[in-house]
Protein backbone atom coordinates (compact mmCIF):
# COMPACT_ATOMS: atom_id res chain seq x y z
CA UNK A 1 0.00 0.00 0.00
CA UNK A 2 1.17 3.50 -1.15
CA UNK A 3 0.25 6.21 1.57
CA UNK A 4 0.53 9.59 1.23
CA UNK A 5 0.43 12.20 3.89
CA UNK A 6 0.32 15.92 3.68
CA UNK A 7 1.98 16.63 7.53
CA UNK A 8 2.37 20.10 9.85
CA UNK A 9 4.51 19.89 12.75
CA UNK A 10 3.83 17.89 15.68
CA UNK A 11 0.33 17.26 15.78
CA UNK A 12 1.26 15.85 12.72
CA UNK A 13 4.85 13.82 13.28
CA UNK A 14 2.79 12.05 16.01
CA UNK A 15 0.73 11.01 14.16
CA UNK A 16 2.91 9.79 11.26
CA UNK A 17 4.74 7.63 13.97
CA UNK A 18 1.48 5.58 14.91
CA UNK A 19 0.82 5.21 11.37
CA UNK A 20 4.50 3.88 10.97
CA UNK A 21 3.39 1.02 13.34
CA UNK A 22 -0.09 1.11 11.97
CA UNK A 23 1.54 -0.18 8.59
CA UNK A 24 2.73 -3.75 7.27
CA UNK A 25 6.42 -3.77 6.14
CA UNK A 26 5.71 -3.46 2.37
CA UNK A 27 3.77 -0.56 2.66
CA UNK A 28 5.61 3.12 1.90
CA UNK A 29 4.89 6.30 3.02
CA UNK A 30 5.37 9.89 1.48
CA UNK A 31 4.78 12.65 3.74
CA UNK A 32 4.48 15.94 1.91
CA UNK A 33 5.47 18.50 4.52
CA UNK A 34 4.75 22.04 5.45
CA UNK A 35 7.46 25.14 4.62
CA UNK A 36 5.62 27.89 5.10
CA UNK A 37 6.51 27.90 8.62
CA UNK A 38 10.20 28.36 7.56
CA UNK A 39 12.51 31.48 8.72
CA UNK A 40 15.82 32.63 8.41
CA UNK A 41 17.46 33.93 11.94
CA UNK A 42 20.77 34.75 11.69
CA UNK A 43 21.71 33.49 8.54
CA UNK A 44 20.95 30.63 8.84
CA UNK A 45 17.53 28.64 7.32
CA UNK A 46 15.24 26.83 9.41
CA UNK A 47 12.57 24.35 8.59
CA UNK A 48 10.79 24.02 12.23
CA UNK A 49 7.76 21.40 10.83
CA UNK A 50 10.13 19.18 8.39
CA UNK A 51 12.32 19.03 11.72
CA UNK A 52 10.07 18.07 13.74
CA UNK A 53 8.62 14.96 11.63
CA UNK A 54 12.54 14.06 10.83
CA UNK A 55 13.47 14.43 14.60
CA UNK A 56 10.14 12.36 15.81
CA UNK A 57 9.96 9.74 13.10
CA UNK A 58 14.18 9.46 13.58
CA UNK A 59 13.85 9.24 17.23
CA UNK A 60 15.61 12.76 17.92
CA UNK A 61 12.89 14.49 19.30
CA UNK A 62 12.86 16.42 22.37
CA UNK A 63 9.71 14.39 23.39
CA UNK A 64 7.90 16.36 25.95
CA UNK A 65 7.91 19.50 24.09
CA UNK A 66 7.30 18.37 20.85
CA UNK A 67 9.84 19.68 19.29
CA UNK A 68 13.73 20.52 18.83
CA UNK A 69 16.60 17.88 19.99
CA UNK A 70 16.58 15.46 22.89
CA UNK A 71 18.93 16.56 25.75
CA UNK A 72 19.10 19.98 23.57
CA UNK A 73 21.92 22.69 25.56
CA UNK A 74 21.89 26.68 24.68
CA UNK A 75 24.98 28.03 24.30
CA UNK A 76 24.95 29.24 20.93
CA UNK A 77 21.24 31.23 22.13
CA UNK A 78 23.06 32.42 25.12
CA UNK A 79 26.30 33.86 23.39
CA UNK A 80 23.76 35.45 21.16
CA UNK A 81 21.98 36.96 23.69
CA UNK A 82 25.48 38.25 25.45
CA UNK A 83 26.15 40.43 21.85
CA UNK A 84 22.79 41.60 22.01
CA UNK A 85 21.72 40.61 18.80
CA UNK A 86 17.95 39.14 18.32
CA UNK A 87 15.69 38.02 17.87
CA UNK A 88 15.70 36.21 21.79
CA UNK A 89 12.15 34.78 21.25
CA UNK A 90 12.69 31.83 18.74
CA UNK A 91 14.25 28.83 20.30
CA UNK A 92 17.20 27.80 18.73
CA UNK A 93 19.24 24.84 20.58
CA UNK A 94 22.71 24.45 19.82
CA UNK A 95 22.26 20.45 18.25
CA UNK A 96 19.68 21.91 16.28
CA UNK A 97 21.69 24.70 14.85
CA UNK A 98 24.02 21.94 13.49
CA UNK A 99 20.51 20.86 11.31
CA UNK A 100 20.53 24.35 10.35
CA UNK A 101 23.80 24.85 9.35
CA UNK A 102 23.83 21.70 6.96
CA UNK A 103 20.75 22.98 5.30
CA UNK A 104 21.97 26.74 4.86
CA UNK A 105 25.09 25.38 3.77
CA UNK A 106 23.68 22.85 1.03
CA UNK A 107 21.01 25.64 -0.33
CA UNK A 108 24.33 27.75 -0.30
CA UNK A 109 25.80 24.91 -2.44
CA UNK A 110 22.72 25.08 -5.00
CA UNK A 111 20.95 22.08 -3.73
CA UNK A 112 17.58 23.01 -3.57
CA UNK A 113 15.64 21.81 -0.29
CA UNK A 114 14.22 18.44 -1.72
CA UNK A 115 17.62 17.33 -1.84
CA UNK A 116 18.59 19.24 1.34
CA UNK A 117 15.94 17.29 3.13
CA UNK A 118 16.74 13.79 2.02
CA UNK A 119 20.67 14.43 2.63
CA UNK A 120 19.51 15.04 6.23
CA UNK A 121 17.21 11.96 6.47
CA UNK A 122 20.34 9.65 5.53
CA UNK A 123 21.28 10.52 8.95
CA UNK A 124 17.55 10.50 10.75
CA UNK A 125 15.93 7.40 9.15
CA UNK A 126 12.62 8.51 9.23
CA UNK A 127 11.11 5.68 7.71
CA UNK A 128 9.27 7.59 5.36
CA UNK A 129 9.95 9.80 2.24
CA UNK A 130 9.54 13.09 3.40
CA UNK A 131 9.45 15.46 1.29
CA UNK A 132 9.10 18.97 1.28
CA UNK A 133 5.83 20.83 -0.20
CA UNK A 134 7.62 22.93 -2.43
CA UNK A 135 11.20 23.75 -3.61
CA UNK A 136 10.48 27.52 -3.76
CA UNK A 137 10.14 30.42 -0.79
CA UNK A 138 6.64 30.28 1.11
CA UNK A 139 6.28 32.39 4.13
CA UNK A 140 3.16 32.31 5.99
CA UNK A 141 2.71 35.77 7.79
CA UNK A 142 0.17 36.69 9.67
CA UNK A 143 -1.79 39.97 9.27
CA UNK A 144 -2.65 41.94 12.90
CA UNK A 145 -2.91 45.45 14.08
CA UNK A 146 0.23 47.74 13.65
CA UNK A 147 1.08 48.06 17.84
CA UNK A 148 2.61 51.02 16.17
CA UNK A 149 -0.18 52.92 14.52
CA UNK A 150 -1.97 55.86 16.48
CA UNK A 151 -5.00 54.97 18.09
CA UNK A 152 -7.86 54.21 16.34
CA UNK A 153 -5.96 54.25 12.89
CA UNK A 154 -6.81 51.14 12.01
CA UNK A 155 -3.46 50.31 10.39
CA UNK A 156 -2.25 46.74 9.93
CA UNK A 157 0.79 44.85 9.25
CA UNK A 158 1.73 41.18 8.55
CA UNK A 159 4.16 39.99 10.65
CA UNK A 160 5.77 36.22 9.98
CA UNK A 161 4.44 33.58 11.09
CA UNK A 162 6.75 32.63 13.83
CA UNK A 163 6.68 36.37 15.24
CA UNK A 164 3.01 35.79 15.49
CA UNK A 165 2.58 32.10 16.68
CA UNK A 166 6.21 32.10 18.99
CA UNK A 167 7.04 35.68 19.95
CA UNK A 168 3.31 37.35 20.12
CA UNK A 169 1.76 33.56 21.31
CA UNK A 170 -0.82 34.33 19.19
CA UNK A 171 -2.61 36.57 21.37
CA UNK A 172 -3.54 39.24 19.40
CA UNK A 173 -6.04 38.77 16.81
CA UNK A 174 -5.32 37.67 13.48
CA UNK A 175 -7.20 39.50 10.51
CA UNK A 176 -6.09 37.40 7.56
CA UNK A 177 -3.16 34.44 6.70
CA UNK A 178 -1.23 35.06 3.88
CA UNK A 179 1.08 32.19 1.89
CA UNK A 180 3.54 34.80 0.61
CA UNK A 181 5.13 33.49 -2.94
CA UNK A 182 2.70 30.47 -2.77
CA UNK A 183 1.24 31.49 -5.86
CA UNK A 184 4.52 31.24 -7.36
CA UNK A 185 5.48 28.01 -6.14
CA UNK A 186 5.21 24.78 -7.88
CA UNK A 187 5.11 21.48 -6.10
CA UNK A 188 8.79 20.02 -4.72
CA UNK A 189 9.93 17.01 -7.17
CA UNK A 190 7.95 14.05 -6.43
CA UNK A 191 5.07 15.22 -4.69
CA UNK A 192 2.52 15.22 -7.26
CA UNK A 193 3.31 11.89 -8.12
CA UNK A 194 3.21 10.57 -4.74
CA UNK A 195 -0.09 11.53 -4.78
CA UNK A 196 -1.15 10.24 -7.76
CA UNK A 197 0.31 6.67 -7.40
CA UNK A 198 -1.29 6.99 -3.54
CA UNK A 199 -3.32 4.24 -2.53
CA UNK A 200 -4.57 6.41 0.52
CA UNK A 201 -4.07 9.95 0.88
CA UNK A 202 -4.37 11.48 4.77
CA UNK A 203 -4.71 14.15 6.45
CA UNK A 204 -3.40 14.46 9.85
CA UNK A 205 -4.49 16.27 12.74
CA UNK A 206 -2.59 19.04 11.67
CA UNK A 207 -3.41 22.81 12.19
CA UNK A 208 -6.14 22.96 9.23
CA UNK A 209 -4.88 26.52 8.11
CA UNK A 210 -0.87 27.17 8.75
CA UNK A 211 -0.16 23.45 8.20
CA UNK A 212 -2.88 21.78 5.53
CA UNK A 213 -3.90 25.24 4.38
CA UNK A 214 -0.59 26.10 3.64
CA UNK A 215 0.46 23.06 1.83
CA UNK A 216 -2.87 23.13 -0.17
CA UNK A 217 -1.74 26.51 -1.07
CA UNK A 218 1.07 25.50 -3.87
CA UNK A 219 -0.59 25.57 -7.01
CA UNK A 220 -1.47 21.89 -8.05
CA UNK A 221 -1.45 20.43 -5.03
CA UNK A 222 -5.13 20.72 -3.89
CA UNK A 223 -6.26 19.52 -7.48
CA UNK A 224 -4.13 17.00 -7.35
CA UNK A 225 -5.23 15.09 -4.20
CA UNK A 226 -8.93 16.42 -5.28
CA UNK A 227 -8.38 14.12 -8.03
CA UNK A 228 -6.54 11.18 -7.25
CA UNK A 229 -8.53 7.58 -7.62
CA UNK A 230 -7.20 7.01 -3.81
CA UNK A 231 -9.62 8.32 -0.81
CA UNK A 232 -8.31 10.97 1.35
CA UNK A 233 -9.57 10.45 4.87
CA UNK A 234 -8.43 13.39 7.62
CA UNK A 235 -8.58 13.96 11.30
CA UNK A 236 -9.83 16.61 13.47
CA UNK A 237 -7.30 18.72 15.21
CA UNK A 238 -10.20 20.24 17.08
CA UNK A 239 -11.35 18.10 19.88
CA UNK A 240 -14.71 19.34 22.10
CA UNK A 241 -14.63 22.86 20.53
CA UNK A 242 -10.83 23.85 21.11
CA UNK A 243 -7.25 22.77 19.80
CA UNK A 244 -5.80 19.78 21.28
CA UNK A 245 -2.56 21.92 21.75
CA UNK A 246 -1.40 25.55 20.14
CA UNK A 247 -3.40 28.55 18.90
CA UNK A 248 -5.50 26.78 15.98
CA UNK A 249 -8.52 28.47 17.35
CA UNK A 250 -6.94 31.82 16.53
CA UNK A 251 -6.12 30.58 12.44
CA UNK A 252 -9.80 29.36 11.84
CA UNK A 253 -11.38 32.90 13.43
CA UNK A 254 -8.60 34.63 10.90
CA UNK A 255 -10.20 32.37 8.05
CA UNK A 256 -13.66 32.78 9.31
CA UNK A 257 -13.93 28.94 10.26
CA UNK A 258 -15.73 28.04 13.44
CA UNK A 259 -14.02 25.94 15.42
CA UNK A 260 -15.30 22.62 15.67
CA UNK A 261 -14.78 19.24 14.49
CA UNK A 262 -17.28 19.68 11.90
CA UNK A 263 -16.73 23.15 10.60
CA UNK A 264 -13.18 21.99 9.87
CA UNK A 265 -14.20 18.92 7.66
CA UNK A 266 -16.62 21.78 5.59
CA UNK A 267 -14.47 23.76 5.19
CA UNK A 268 -11.83 21.03 3.46
CA UNK A 269 -15.28 20.30 1.90
CA UNK A 270 -16.46 17.07 0.23
CA UNK A 271 -14.40 17.66 -3.08
CA UNK A 272 -11.36 17.31 -0.85
CA UNK A 273 -12.17 14.69 1.78
CA UNK A 274 -13.83 11.66 1.56
CA UNK A 275 -13.88 10.46 4.95
CA UNK A 276 -13.39 12.39 8.15
CA UNK A 277 -12.52 11.65 12.09
CA UNK A 278 -14.10 12.90 15.08
CA UNK A 279 -13.02 12.23 18.73
CA UNK A 280 -15.88 10.78 20.50
CA UNK A 281 -16.81 13.76 22.67
CA UNK A 282 -17.52 14.86 19.11
CA UNK A 283 -19.83 12.19 18.21
CA UNK A 284 -22.44 14.39 17.71
CA UNK A 285 -20.99 16.29 14.85
CA UNK A 286 -20.85 12.83 12.81
CA UNK A 287 -24.63 13.49 11.29
CA UNK A 288 -23.66 16.89 10.29
CA UNK A 289 -20.53 16.15 8.44
CA UNK A 290 -22.26 13.35 6.57
CA UNK A 291 -24.87 15.80 5.66
CA UNK A 292 -21.81 17.41 3.70
CA UNK A 293 -21.29 14.63 2.04
CA UNK A 294 -18.67 13.55 3.73
CA UNK A 295 -18.60 10.12 5.43
CA UNK A 296 -17.46 10.52 9.44
CA UNK A 297 -16.54 8.24 12.65
CA UNK A 298 -16.10 8.79 15.89
CA UNK A 299 -13.09 7.51 17.28
CA UNK A 300 -11.00 8.27 20.39
CA UNK A 301 -8.35 11.06 18.95
CA UNK A 302 -6.00 11.78 21.75
CA UNK A 303 -2.67 11.01 20.91
CA UNK A 304 -2.10 10.40 24.68
CA UNK A 305 1.16 7.52 23.98
CA UNK A 306 2.50 6.35 20.58
CA UNK A 307 -0.49 3.16 21.07
CA UNK A 308 -3.09 5.63 20.80
CA UNK A 309 -1.33 7.34 17.74
CA UNK A 310 -1.23 3.96 16.11
CA UNK A 311 -5.29 3.25 17.06
CA UNK A 312 -5.78 6.43 15.65
CA UNK A 313 -4.05 5.53 12.21
CA UNK A 314 -5.58 2.29 11.70
CA UNK A 315 -9.20 3.86 12.20
CA UNK A 316 -7.85 5.79 9.62
CA UNK A 317 -7.21 3.34 7.20
CA UNK A 318 -10.04 1.40 8.20
CA UNK A 319 -12.53 4.12 7.12
CA UNK A 320 -10.39 5.12 3.78
CA UNK A 321 -11.20 0.64 3.21
CA UNK A 322 -14.95 1.85 3.57
CA UNK A 323 -14.47 4.50 1.06
CA UNK A 324 -13.11 2.35 -0.97
CA UNK A 325 -15.54 -0.19 -1.13
CA UNK A 326 -18.13 1.92 -1.62
P1 LIG B 1 2.64 22.37 14.40
O1 LIG B 1 3.16 22.72 13.04
O2 LIG B 1 3.71 21.99 15.36
O3 LIG B 1 1.66 23.35 14.93
O4 LIG B 1 1.86 20.99 14.20
P2 LIG B 1 0.67 20.54 13.28
O5 LIG B 1 0.13 21.61 12.43
O6 LIG B 1 1.08 19.27 12.61
O7 LIG B 1 -0.38 20.12 14.38
C1 LIG B 1 -0.96 21.08 15.22
C2 LIG B 1 -2.34 20.60 15.57
O8 LIG B 1 -2.24 19.31 16.15
C3 LIG B 1 -3.03 21.47 16.60
O9 LIG B 1 -4.09 22.15 15.97
C4 LIG B 1 -3.53 20.48 17.65
O10 LIG B 1 -4.87 20.71 17.99
C5 LIG B 1 -3.34 19.14 16.98
N1 LIG B 1 -3.05 18.08 17.93
C6 LIG B 1 -1.97 18.01 18.75
N2 LIG B 1 -2.06 16.91 19.53
C7 LIG B 1 -3.21 16.28 19.17
C8 LIG B 1 -3.88 15.10 19.62
O11 LIG B 1 -3.43 14.37 20.51
N3 LIG B 1 -5.08 14.78 19.02
C9 LIG B 1 -5.62 15.57 18.03
N4 LIG B 1 -6.79 15.18 17.49
N5 LIG B 1 -5.02 16.68 17.59
C10 LIG B 1 -3.84 17.03 18.16
CA1 LIG C 1 4.13 24.39 12.00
Amino acid sequence: MRITALAGGIGGARFLRGLKDAVGPGDEITVIGNTGDDIHLFGLKVCPDLDTVMYTLGGGIEEAQGWGRAGETWSVKEELAAYGVGPDWFGLGDRDVATHLVRTQMIGAGYPLSAVTEALCDRWQPGVTLLPMTDDRVETHVVIDDPDAPEGSGRRKAVHFQEYWVRLRAAVPAHAVLPVGAEDSRPAPGVLAAIAASDVILLPPSNPVVSIGTILSVPGIREAVEKADAPVVGLSPIVGGAPVRGMADRMLTAIGVETTAAAVAEHYGPGLLDGWLVDTVDADAVPRVEAAGIRCRAVPLMMTDQAASAEMARRALELAGEVREG
